[in-house]
């Protein structure tokens, strides 16, 4: 299929779950969409909106690309663990690995492992001014960088999970 018509088919089932879609319709939809991104659950998000059911966010997020979204915005997730760690109970353990692993991932939500063959100071050295910039306000590493370091992808991290 040319991605054209990839397009065109997904316009024309958007239109469709558009017709029947309750989240679509509905008034706080851009505030529902803002809390499915940020890892609120749906089952919370249904209750809290009056929305019959957490299947129909999740039906209204897989037809405007949310989970893609929601995935990326990994940092949102960890922040809500080390967010709780003042008021519920969760283990120590717990909350120190979500802190280690929030300050391992980028602002693109990218896993940035070290490793003991390369050290990540001294690729960081070798960044020039303009790079060094680019990623203190992007979070965008250079191209150079990632092939040296490797295997940074969170793709092998775990796919949707209609769990809560
Ligand atoms: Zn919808």
């Amino acid at each position: 299929m040319n991605p054209e018509s990839a397009a065109s088919e997904r316009a024309v089932n958007l239109g469709r779950h558009r017709r029947a879609c309750t989240v679509c319709r509905h008034p706080e939809c851009a505030e529902i969409e803002a809390a499915f991104v940020a890892w609120e659950s749906a089952a919370t998000i249904s209750a809290q909106h009056g929305i019959a059911d957490r299947a129909t966010v999740y039906r209204h997020a897989h037809a405007l690309g949310l989970f893609d979204k929601r995935r990326r915005n990994i940092r949102a997730a960890l922040e809500r663990i080390i967010e709780k760690a003042g008021d519920v109970d969760v283990t120590a353990s717990a909350v120190v690995s979500a802190v280690q692993a929030y300050a391992k991932i980028n602002a693109a939500g990218e896993w940035i492992e070290r490793t003991e063959t390369v050290s990540l100071n001294q690729l960081f050295e070798k960044m020039s001014t303009p790079e060094l910039e680019e990623y203190a306000q992007s979070g965008t590493l250079p191209a150079w960088f990632r092939s040296t370091v490797g295997a940074t992808a969170d793709d092998s991290r775990g796919g949707e999970s209609y769990d809560e």
